[in-house]
């Protein structure tokens, strides 16, 4: 395992518990948009790391990450307190399940998240190649209140951004939801399924298990929902060694 000393470049603090951060990047560091790194700082000279998804595509010269404030966490009770020239440690071998290349060709793409659970899907929603596999890509974003939803204006805009416009074309489509607090769509992911209200709200072709493929990521009880809903409508779990229906990462491991 080598790790990699990264500088930290700039920080945004969204709320109390969210905070994401660009760092440089050592270009031998080298991902699949979706993955996961384990990152963090030397503490007390040693490495205290921490599985991460990377946010910045990696076709980006810089990295992102997205994270949580866990008031007593190892980690993050530091790390939350990083500034501008701060170093970062980045182990240089990304894994992750939530790939592309790891779900069957399809119709549409479902990327269904709560929480920090979003952050891989930053970099899946502008990788060319998504697009270029898929009619539409769907994001869904699940928070408790409208403050943490993180990067919503930035996604709201994906399809008219000066960029990013050329590589969606007006093929995505980002739908947020809340659980605690009023909002125009309230409630969890799983009820907007279940109730069948999603692909009606979206004005999308129905779910086809046939066609369609998913990735999921946030907490544990939400993957454990969502795998199940999956599974009941006829679709099969992929891997890092078989294609499949879906594909899974929990954001976290719930104590
Ligand atoms: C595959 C994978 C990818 C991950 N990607 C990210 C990411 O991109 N961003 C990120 O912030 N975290 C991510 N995590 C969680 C991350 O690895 C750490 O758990 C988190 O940074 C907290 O570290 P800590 O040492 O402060 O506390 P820990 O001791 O690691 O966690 C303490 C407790 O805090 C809660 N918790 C931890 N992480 C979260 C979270 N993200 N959201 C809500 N509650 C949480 C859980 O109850 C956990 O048991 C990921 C975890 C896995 C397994």
């Amino acid at each position: 395992m080598s790790l990699l000393k990264e500088k930290v470049t700039s920080i945004h603090h969204w709320t109390d518990k969210t905070f994401s951060f660009k760092t440089t990047r050592d270009m031998s560091f080298r991902f699949k948009n979706g993955e996961f790194a384990m990152i963090g700082l030397e503490i007390d000279g040693k490495p205290l790391l921490r599985a991460y998804s990377v946010v910045s595509p990696n076709h980006e010269d810089h990295l992102e990450f997205l994270s949580i404030k866990v008031p007593n966490g190892p980690l993050t009770s530091k790390l939350q307190h990083i500034k501008v020239n701060d170093e970062i440690i980045v182990n240089s071998k990304p894994t992750g399940t939530l790939v592309c290349d790891y779900l069957l060709p399809g119709r549409n793409l479902y990327l269904f998240s709560t929480g920090t659970g979003l952050a891989p899907f930053m970099s899946i929603v502008r990788d060319p190649e998504t697009y270029e596999k898929f009619k539409r890509v769907v994001l869904t974003h699940t928070v408790r209140t409208p403050k943490e939803l993180a990067y919503k204006d930035f996604l709201e805009n994906l399809n008219q951004d000066e960029i990013y416009s050329e590589i969606t074309n007006g093929k995505f489509i980002y739908f947020n939801s809340v659980t605690r607090e009023n909002w125009e769509r309230k409630g969890r992911i799983t009820k907007w399924i279940e109730e069948n209200k999603l692909w009606e709200y979206l004005g999308v072709e129905m779910f086809n298990p046939e066609e369609d493929r998913v990735m999921i990521c946030g907490s544990e009880s939400m993957t454990f929902d969502l795998k199940k809903i999956f599974e009941d409508l006829g679709s099969k779990e992929g891997s890092t060694k078989v294609q499949g229906g879906f594909v899974i990462e929990k954001a976290f491991a719930e104590k």
